[in-house]
């Protein structure tokens, strides 16, 4: 009877290791194994071996050291990577009522887990990051606005051909700089993008024309696929442009490594499911496994600090997912890499109603100059270019920094149109927009917002000035402010 139960005993035990998911394995000091259940006799298949083996090794996790460790009675773990990208946890501990020596060894299968866990990590990092940014692009909002327009108005001033040209140069690494801000205070800025219908094959053909040159130039041949069905999307153009930009200079960079010439593709097409594919693809040196989970990291590369920020990808990455798609990377070592992108298709629009490349609406006609223009603002140089600007169109500008007063001059003095920074508080804490209507019952006032950061466009802010503007863009939207019937 004893045998029987103490049979039974075991049985029931040996029941119990086989049904875990886990792979257990016995093993000695020098990992021979001794024992192992069958989803460990599963996993010593797939890495190849018979047993008894040794197993001395589990993805690049080398378990000769964990083991001393182990049979010295301090139980060891670690986190084994496989090339397929299986991530296994593997712990080591001693068998306490066994041969002294004895290691028992658990490994469990934790890609998913270790997936979602990477996915977090990215989504915050992505998170602070753009926080960062937007804090810093914020910053320099006031600063560009200000040398942008002081440029241009020097370079309409100026007689001196040299100085003019000086001027120019000023204005247009100005404008640059503008573009980049732009960028990435729009990534940052989320909740608020833009999403219009985007002509996929016109970015394409924009983004070929704009880098072919100088891809050309180092021996790469540049082929655009654009299948005749691609639908459109709903998105930012100048988002989804930058997108193709990184990767298309990524692929330059890459195959420029290789000493010789190559080939790029850029494809628009329609996925089974009726979105729009994009992908870009090289026949450059690719990407090695060990670095592929990670290029999308920011500030991750390879490349030399004057090369490589670590951004490229991670921009692409953003914007892919902010317009509600997924960027994924095919790369086998030697053989070039392929960044497939699927984006969902914009829902069915007249053809007309499509936004075809980057359309600036018709300037609105003249007509209004003589107006009197308060320009609340805190920024001196700022307030300074959008007077002179203004008094060129031959307006009165008044410019006041403190939100106080300028509610109070707006009281006394009445004003064609306020200029006001958004950012700008009443002095009781409350809107600006409100106390300059109650400055001024009865009377519609007219308010041109201006914002250098993350102001949302509400119902109350129907027009905004993003900073940092420039002399067209000012006297463009006071015209059409001092135009519309209030
Ligand atoms: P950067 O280009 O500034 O290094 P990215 O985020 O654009 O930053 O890219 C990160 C890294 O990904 C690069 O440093 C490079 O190692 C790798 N990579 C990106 N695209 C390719 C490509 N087409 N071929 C090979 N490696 C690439």
């Amino acid at each position: 009877r004893i045998l029987t139960i103490r049979e039974s005993e075991q049985l029931r035990f040996r029941a119990m290791l086989d049904s875990m998911p886990q792979a257990v394995l016995l093993a000695d000091a020098s990992l021979r194994v001794l024992e192992a259940n069958p989803a460990a006799g599963r996993w010593l298949g797939r890495l190849g071996g018979t047993a008894p083996r040794r197993l001395e090794r589990v993805g690049d996790v080398d378990l000769v050291p964990l083991a001393r460790e182990a049979v010295g009675g301090t139980p060891t773990g670690a986190l084994a990577r496989f090339e397929d990208g299986t991530r296994m946890a593997v712990s080591l501990s001693a068998l306490r009522a066994g041969e002294p020596g004895e290691l028992v060894i658990v490994l469990s299968d934790v890609t998913e887990q270790q997936r979602m866990q990477e996915q977090l990590a990215q989504a915050e990092k992505l998170s602070s990051l753009g926080r960062m940014i937007s804090g810093v692009a914020h910053e320099l909002n006031n600063p560009l606005t200000a040398i942008l327009g002081h440029s241009e108005l020097a370079l309409r001033e100026l007689a001196d051909d040299a100085l003019a040209r000086r001027a120019r140069l000023v204005h247009d690494e100005a404008r640059r700089c503008q573009r980049i801000v732009q960028t990435l205070l729009r990534f940052a800025r989320r909740q608020d993008p833009e999403r219009k219908p985007v002509v996929l094959s016109e970015v394409v053909q924009a983004v070929a024309a704009l880098t072919g040159y100088q891809l050309r130039a180092d021996g790469i041949e540049v082929r655009t696929e654009i299948a005749p069905d691609v639908p459109a999307v709903l998105g930012d153009v100048h988002e989804l442009q930058q997108v193709l930009v990184n990767l298309l200079v990524n692929a330059q960079q890459a195959i420029r490594e290789t000493g010789k010439g190559g080939t790029v593709a850029i494809r628009a097409t329609r996925s089974a499911e009726g979105g729009a594919v994009l992908e870009v693809e090289d026949d450059g040196p690719g990407i090695p496994d060990s670095i592929r989970s990670r290029i999308f990291d920011p500030f991750f590369t390879t490349k030399s600090p004057g090369t490589g920020t670590g951004l490229g990808l991670w921009l692409v990455y953003g914007t892919v997912v902010s317009h509600g798609g997924a960027v994924r990377v095919e790369s086998e070592e030697g053989r070039g890499a392929r960044f497939h992108i699927e984006l969902p298709a914009a829902p069915e629009q007249p053809a007309e109603a499509v936004r075809r490349g980057d359309g600036r609406s018709e300037e609105p006609g003249a007509g209004t100059a003589g107006a009197s223009v308060l320009v609340v603002e805190q920024s001196e140089p700022v307030a300074r270019f959008v007077c002179d600007a203004l008094a060129a169109d031959g307006h009165a500008c008044a410019w006041e920094p403190d939100p106080g007063v300028a509610v109070e001059r707006v009281r006394r003095d009445g004003f064609d149109l306020i200029l006001c920074d958004a950012g700008m508080r009443a002095p009781d804490g409350g809107e600006l927009g409100a106390a300059f209507e109650l400055a001024r019952p009865g009377v519609s006032v007219r308010v041109l917002w201006t914002s250098a950061g993350e102001v949302a466009c509400d119902a109350r802010v129907p027009t905004l000035l993003r900073k940092p503007f420039d002399l067209a863009e000012v006297r463009r939207l006071v015209r059409a402010k001092l135009n519309a019937r209030a």
